[in-house]
């Protein structure tokens, strides 16, 4: 299943929600067995490109009616990770955002309103970049470029 369809209804873009079907597809695909609670996870996760703190994985789930633990959703949410589902996006020690957008991108962090936004990877050029240590490859890069609200005084 590849990342939501975009639907352009009447000029309004919408964004179909994934099926429970896709879901377990998802995770199989990526080697996740599909248990009810992860499959409840993923569906609040993959509604939409977005980015999630474990707390609102875990209120959006309890509005659709889930009901579901911390002490899940955290362990959920870190073997979804690891599987590659999600990306983990740590913007400092009590911050992690749960990426579901599964496109190459960075971001921009709002110091100020904590707001994380995309960029595409294609506008940012990395160049005299340092030689890697011996005996590793690069697996990827991640960039946060950081900012704050501009003062008009
Ligand atoms: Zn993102």
């Amino acid at each position: 299943m590849a990342s939501p369809e975009v639907v352009v209804a009447g000029g309004t873009i919408m964004i179909k929600e994934p099926t429970t079907n896709e879901v377990v597809q998802r995770l199989q695909e990526h080697g996740v067995n599909p248990t009810r609670q992860r499959i409840d996870i993923a569906k609040v996760l993959f509604a939409r490109p977005q980015h999630l703190s474990a707390d609102d994985v875990m209120r959006f789930a309890r509005e659709g009616g889930v009901n579901i633990s911390k002490a899940t959703v955290y362990n959920t949410l870190s073997l979804f990770s690891r599987k590659g589902l999600v990306r983990e996006i740590i913007v400092d020690p009590s911050r992690v955002f749960y990426d579901s957008n599964p496109t190459m991108h960075h971001h921009f962090y709002n110091i100020d309103t904590g707001e994380l936004r995309d960029f595409d990877a294609d506008l940012l050029q990395l160049s005299n970049l340092p030689h890697l240590p011996p005996g590793t490859v690069a697996d990827g890069v991640d960039v946060i470029i950081r900012i704050r609200n501009a003062s008009y005084q």
